[in-house]
């Protein structure tokens, strides 16, 4: 079987260092926001060009606490898109502000600006825009756009680690940006782990406070905080992968390039090619079928691929969504995009081998 994700071949590769740094830390005798925290988000700051990070708890808190900083609550609404993790929307619905989702761009799966623009009103208070597959675009745009009416401009970097616009590295264009650590992306804990990322000094303070019961020194309480810290095992184990994230991201480049210039079947669509190679780390490999998806699936699985799908149901018709999202435009494109896309195998350690058979059995399929 050529598996979706390899992470035993993930750990092997730098297995010696992690074990030799999980002995380290567990000698420490320091578990949970230390030393090893601090200087995961120093290494991560310095190679994306952040101000500031904060290592905290997973990914959706990190999007959560971006918004408790905001002051985003109760009655405002976030323009966002339906076609994204779950905890992209959770996070709005958790701080109680109103999730509006916009349509997407059926070529790249990205929320479309139009749709966004249109989306806007009085309640608005922020874009949050998702880096979806790992690929950011029009940051620039979506930035202008919230300057020109006074939103925040938040960005969903749970999947697109590194990814950049302009030599500028995601999460560097809105007011801050959300990563997570989950163990499937391209920089993976072995639990979970997220991180805010910021240039706002102010954001940054009461951040930090506020992914620590909000306290201002130990017992000292300023703000009604929460619990999402960064454990030590996993900021150590992060430090050592984060060396390999950039030969890691160039793998994935290459296989989709591979992709890209082989996969050639009329039944089958593959998403625009974005011009300017820096712009997509490529954290999930999508193609669409106008039909017969199911079929398709099965197809790769009897010839050992296996594939996922992102996502199979967009986030307005997911039954725990029903009279909690609002929407000013329609939303066909994602619905129709959920119902024909289909991830197959990009992870860094296929083989050319694995790469033939998987190009050759998508090109031989037939409806
Ligand atoms: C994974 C993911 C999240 C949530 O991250 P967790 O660490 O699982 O909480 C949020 N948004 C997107 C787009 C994701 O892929």
């Amino acid at each position: 079987m050529i598996k979706f994700n390899d992470f035993e071949k993930e750990y092997l590769e730098c297995k010696s260092e992690l074990l030799d740094t999980f002995e380290n830390t567990l000698q420490s005798g320091w578990y949970v926001l230390g030393p090893r925290v601090v200087n995961f988000e120093n290494e991560f700051s310095n190679m994306f060009n952040f101000k500031h990070t904060i290592g905290v708890g997973n990914g959706m808190d990190a999007i959560e606490l971006i918004l408790r900083a905001l002051n985003i609550k109760n009655g405002d609404e976030v323009i966002t898109t339906p076609l994204t993790a779950f905890a992209t929307v959770l996070a709005i619905l958790k701080v109680g502000a109103t999730p509006v989702l916009c349509d997407i761009d059926p070529n790249t799966g990205l929320m479309d600006i139009q749709s966004a623009e249109k989306s806007i009103n009085i309640k608005t208070k922020a874009i949050l825009l998702v880096h979806l597959y790992g690929r950011i675009e029009n940051a620039d745009n979506f930035k202008l756009l919230c300057n020109k009416n006074n939103l925040f401009f938040i960005e969903d970097c749970a999947q697109s680690h590194g990814a950049s616009e302009n030599d500028i590295t995601c999460g560097n264009f809105g007011i801050a940006g959300a990563y997570s650590f989950y163990p499937t992306k391209n920089l993976g804990a072995i639990g979970d782990g997220g991180a805010v990322v910021t240039n706002n000094q102010e954001l940054f303070t009461s951040i930090q406070k506020l992914r620590n019961y909000g306290q201002e020194k130990r017992y000292y309480h300023s703000l009604i905080g929460m619990n999402s810290r960064l454990d030590e095992l996993q900021a150590a184990i992060l430090s050592v992968k984060l060396k390999y994230l950039e030969e890691r991201t160039m793998k994935r480049k290459e296989i989709a390039n591979y992709y890209f210039n082989n996969i050639n079947n009329d039944n089958i669509q593959l998403l625009s090619k974005p011009l300017n190679s820096k712009s997509h780390v490529y954290h999930l490999f999508v193609i669409k079928l106008f039909e017969n998806r199911e079929y398709f699936q099965n197809y790769l699985t009897n010839n050992g691929i296996e594939t996922l799908i992102h996502y199979p149901v967009p986030i307005h018709k997911q039954d725990a969504m029903k009279g909690m999202f609002n929407n000013y435009v329609d939303l066909n494109n994602s619905e129709n995009f959920s119902n024909e896309c289909i991830s197959i195998p990009c992870h860094p350690f296929l083989k050319e081998n694995d790469l033939e058979i998987i190009v050759s059995a998508i090109n031989k399929f037939q409806l």
